[in-house]
Parts: C-alpha cells; structure tokens; sequence
C-alpha cells in the first residue's frame, strides 16, 4: 500500500489555503508512506502509541514535527519528552505533572493540549467542564508546559446536529480559555475534526484537522 499523491496534495493545498494546520494520523502505517508524505511537503504527523511513534521518530527526518494524538500513560511520558512537538491528549493534572516533569529534565517547554469530553460516547477520554476549569486554575506552576488548547472528538456518527452541537461546545470551552496574565497559557490552537467530520469541524471553528484514512487510506 502507498499513498494517493494527488488526493493527499489536494488536501494538503486546501487546508493550508483555508489556514487549517492539518495533522496526519500515521498510526499503524508504514515509515514509507509517511515518507511519501513528507516529499509532498507535509510535516506534522500524529501517532496514538508511545513505541510505535519513538521507532517512527529514528527512522525518519529531524525536521518533523511529531504530534502524540493518543492517550498518554504518565509512566511513558519520558519517551517522548525529549521530542514531542505537541500533545493533543492531556486528561488529568497528574498527567500534566509528569509532563512538565520530564520536560524539565530535557530543559524544553512542552506544548499540550487539554482533551475535553463532548461525545456521547462512554468510552472517549477526556476532562468535563468543571475538571477542565480545575486544571486551568493549577496549571501556572508548571513552567515546562505550555497549554496551547484544546482538543476533542465528535461521536461517530451521522447525525450532523449532534456533531456540529458537539464541535460547537468545544469552541465555546476554547473560547473561554484565555487566563491574562498567566504566561505558560495560550490558547491558540482547537484540534477537532477526523476524516469523517472534518469539513464540519472546520466549518465550527477548527484550527487544526487530525485526518489519517482520508490520506494514508483505511487501517486494518
Ligand atoms: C486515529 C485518530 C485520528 C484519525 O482518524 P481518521 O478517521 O483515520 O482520520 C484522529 N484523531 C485521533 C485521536 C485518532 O485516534
């Protein structure tokens, strides 16, 4: 399996012409396809799993900008640490601890984002509102991270109403966001929108797509 060059560029040169950053999901695909990404001029990728996205991140160039999209254990934050270029996935304070823990020891500031909890779906992670505001209000402590947003997902489903109501409340917890005077957060980025409900979530306010089946084609 490779890539479909002309799909990919199309909508590499859509969203970039709509100032969308687009994420490429690349778990479970080979080096070589994200490869053949990278020679299109794409240079964000996002993986879910701690070691698949260390082997992937030797292997290929320096110049990457490496996305951990999945759920971070804390115990593994330390692999990661000396490289990752944002964390979409951030659920509890203790996570964020552990995070600016090893960032420190790395001597870099790492970039979060918070995942907040809008699907009806009981299985996706992420913060409610009140936890939400909680870590907002502990956060300036920790000098070595920095909370650039938000992220979440819509349910799957094909009830455009309650996924555009979904990416709608995520704007809203995004908007509120902002905290004067606090330095370490700044609110710049709403990573919301798949493959399957993208142009919706970009329609809702998105500032950042995670596709991965739309360019690298389905997972098994
Ligand atoms: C797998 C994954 C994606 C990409 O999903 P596609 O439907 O293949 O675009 C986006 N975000 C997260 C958190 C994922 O786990």
């Amino acid at each position: 399996m490779s890539i479909n060059v002309q799909a990919c560029q199309q909508l590499i040169t859509a969203l970039r012409s709509q100032n969308v950053s687009l994420v490429a999901v690349s778990k479970i695909k080979p080096v070589s396809d994200i490869k053949a990404l990278y020679d299109l001029g794409q240079r964000d990728f996002g993986e879910n799993y701690v070691q698949e996205l260390v082997d992937k991140q030797s292997q290929l160039p320096g110049d990457i900008r490496w996305h951990f999209i999945g759920h971070l254990q804390s115990n593994k934050a330390k692999y990661i640490a000396p490289f990752v270029h944002l964390i979409h996935g951030v659920d509890s304070f203790n996570l964020l601890k552990e995070i600016n823990k090893q960032a420190l020891k790395n001597n870099r500031v790492i970039d979060c984002l918070l995942q907040v909890h809008v699907a009806q779906e009981e299985t996706k992670f992420g913060l409610d509102e009140t936890e939400l505001n909680d870590i907002m209000a502990h956060v300036a402590v920790l000098k070595n991270v920095q909370i650039k947003g938000l992220m979440g997902m819509a349910s799957f489903s094909n009830d455009e109403v309650l996924v555009r109501n979904e990416f709608r409340q995520l704007k809203k917890l995004f908007e509120q966001l902002g905290q004067p005077g606090i330095t370490n957060i700044k609110p710049e980025i709403l990573s919301m929108g798949m493959s399957g409900d993208y142009t919706m979530a970009i329609e809702e306010g998105s500032t950042m797509v995670r596709v991965g089946s739309l360019l690298f084609g389905a997972r098994a």
